[in-house]
């Protein structure tokens, strides 16, 4: 479907607006490759402010088994927006995931391995490395 151009601005259409300022845009490319019409748009803006309360939290998160939820609802949100996306489901596309609030991870080395199984964790990120696991670092506490 085309994409009005007349009624409505491009910043309005693919603008990701988050507390009242602009936070990101949708890759207009990609809405006319995979067929994206208008209600999608709007499934797609909604999934990602979603994710930017998500962010917030995360961001915020002392509670280590708290903030792995958390990753494990991003997780969700990823598939929510493949499949927005009309792509198929597949975590090895993921990207999100790299961004997360206190990741640790490095974000180039996973960069490069998007659409494979790899990825690179650090021993040190509370949400995927191992050191982290069953701890609870809150603050005030050692
Ligand atoms: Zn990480």
């Amino acid at each position: 479907m085309k994409i009005p151009k007349t009624k409505i601005g491009k910043l309005e259409l693919y603008g990701v607006k988050y507390k009242g300022k602009w936070n990101m845009f949708l890759n207009t490319d990609l809405v006319s490759r995979q067929n994206i019409t208008v209600k999608d748009i709007d499934l797609l803006k909604k999934i990602h402010v979603e994710r930017l309360k998500l962010f917030d939290k995360m961001s915020k998160e002392k509670d280590v088994e708290k903030l792995r939820n958390q990753a494990k609802e991003l997780e969700k949100i990823e598939f929510r927006l493949q499949k927005a996306w009309k792509f198929e489901e597949d975590s090895r596309y993921h990207s999100w995931w790299r961004m997360a609030p206190q990741c640790k991870c490095p974000q180039m080395d996973n960069e490069d391995r998007i659409g494979t199984k790899d990825r690179v964790h650090s021993s040190e990120c509370p949400i995927h490395g191992k050191k982290a696991e069953g701890k609870v670092v809150k603050k005030g506490s050692k």
